[in-house]
């Protein structure tokens, strides 16, 4: 069968962004052309050990993609969050009983996600995955993306409406449409590493700031805690270097013992924690999705939830082109795209990076100031809502996906619609 050359959607990135995508293309009946540079049986750097928190918005957009039945089965649920500050005296509690929910979310490995979300990808209706193969160049024609590829060797030609960079935060895309970004090293690593532990608390997530850094343990689907310690890059290399029963202690004395004893741990991995975010939403007929539009710091988890919103809405928009046999391309949508998730993106990224500063600061007014925040928001009931209600992913413009509306499926079209782009709209 001959490969089609145009697309109405190309994606850059088979991450669990670019995938999340995918996957809402096929289902709104696009045809759509997925570039993936990875090698091996599966997308093993962006689907790795590293445990993801699922807000309860991401579920509901999982669910609209029909992918949340098996991942649920695979997920521990948060029940409760609980933020301490070792040694000192502040504290907050957030339940989902108290909003009459059973979870405020759920913790799901990458592995498990990528079998979800990047599993069996090449085979949905209307999805081509090219892989290993890598975006080279592109064009931004008035009409059409003109993409050259590089598989095998060997340069392909393809076209497409409109072109979603899910290319991560390095986002080489976002590099050759010549957007500028925010790009700040917090100067910290992330070292995760699942550890066994003798007293599970089954349903509660902690997140625990002591003197050398955050450390958040998220209960896992197998009674294992997964652990992420902020660390100074001064401090990172000792603690690799730590011997297992060393390391296992050194949690200990951080996080204390509200679990148990910690008495195994899986091998540690590092992350260097950046802050990067686009100073625009894309250009012409390509927009910056997940990552490569913003990356933040993983103390509160979000990451991944803010990246599946751009999902949602980009999804939402491309189902109404779709049903009114519209450009998938066109600059009303791109604009739109633009202009609803710059205040999301913009909100979350100050929250995390303030948090970031107030939780990683020594200072002694500092540390008492956030002891009092803790304790304030401990006892105001409203207070606590809202940040819940921000931490379970709602609020904002909630487009069909996040609602838990599924797409009707949708027969793949044949012709694709173009309009041209007259101005190449500053978003
Ligand atoms: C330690 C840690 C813990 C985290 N915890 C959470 C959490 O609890 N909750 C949460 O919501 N988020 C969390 N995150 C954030 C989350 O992991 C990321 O937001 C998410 O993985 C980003 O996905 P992405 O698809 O945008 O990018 P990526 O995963 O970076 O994927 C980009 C993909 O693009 C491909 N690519 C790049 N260039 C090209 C090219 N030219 N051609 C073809 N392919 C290309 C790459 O191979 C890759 O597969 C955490 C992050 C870290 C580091």
């Amino acid at each position: 069968m001959a490969q089609a050359t145009r697309f109405d959607l190309a994606i850059v990135g088979g991450g669990m962004v670019g995938a999340s995508l995918a996957r809402a293309a096929s289902r709104i009946g696009l045809r759509t052309l997925v570039i993936e540079a990875s090698e091996g049986a599966e997308n093993a750097a962006a689907y790795d050990d590293r445990a993801i928190a699922l807000a309860r918005g991401s579920e509901q957009i999982l669910q609209s993609l029909g992918v949340w039945g098996e991942l649920e089965k695979e997920s521990a649920p948060i029940r409760q969050v609980h933020v301490s500050d070792r040694g000192r005296f502040g504290f907050v509690r957030i339940s989902a009983a108290e909003y009459g929910l059973n979870a405020l979310g759920h913790v799901a490995s990458g592995r498990a996600l990528g079998r979800a979300l990047f599993g069996g990808l090449e085979r949905l209706p209307g999805v081509t995955l090219l892989r290993p193969a890598r975006l080279v160049r592109f064009i931004d024609r008035p009409d059409a993306v003109e993409l050259v590829v590089m598989q095998q060797r060997q340069e392909r030609i393809l076209q497409c409406a409109l072109l979603a960079a899910a290319d991560g935060a390095r986002s080489p895309v976002r590099q050759q449409l010549g957007i500028a970004a925010t790009d700040w090293a917090y100067g910290q690593h992330a070292l995760i590493a699942n550890l066994t532990v003798s007293a599970p608390a089954r349903g509660v997530a902690y997140e625990r700031f002591t003197d050398s850094g955050p450390m958040a343990m998220l209960p896992m689907v197998d009674g294992r805690y997964a652990m992420v310690w902020t660390l100074d890059d001064a401090a990172v290399e000792a603690a690799m270097a730590l011997s297992d029963g060393d390391f296992l202690a050194r949690v200990q004395r951080r996080f204390g013992m509200r679990l148990g004893r910690f008495t195994a741990a899986a091998p540690r991995s590092l992350y260097p924690l950046k802050l990067v975010r686009a100073k625009r939403q894309g250009r012409g007929r390509v927009l910056l999705i997940g990552n490569a539009a913003h990356a933040v710091h993983p103390i509160t988890g979000q990451g991944f939830n803010l990246g599946i919103r751009d999902v949602a809405v980009l999804a939402d928009l491309l189902f109404e082109a779709r049903r009114d046999d519209k450009d998938p391309g066109n600059a009303e949508l791109c604009r739109a795209y633009a202009q609803a998730r710059e205040r999301d993106q913009r909100e979350l990224a100050l929250i995390t990076d303030g948090l970031v500063r107030l939780f990683t600061s020594p200072l002694l007014p500092v540390r008492a100031a956030r002891d009092i925040g803790l304790t304030a928001l401990d006892n105001l009931p409203w207070a606590k809502a809202l940040v819940a209600q921000r931490f379970m992913g709602f609020g904002g413009r909630q487009p069909r996906p996040a609602r838990g509306i599924p797409f009707p499926p949708t027969p793949v079209a044949r012709t694709v619609k173009t309009t041209e782009h007259t101005e190449n709209t500053e978003r």
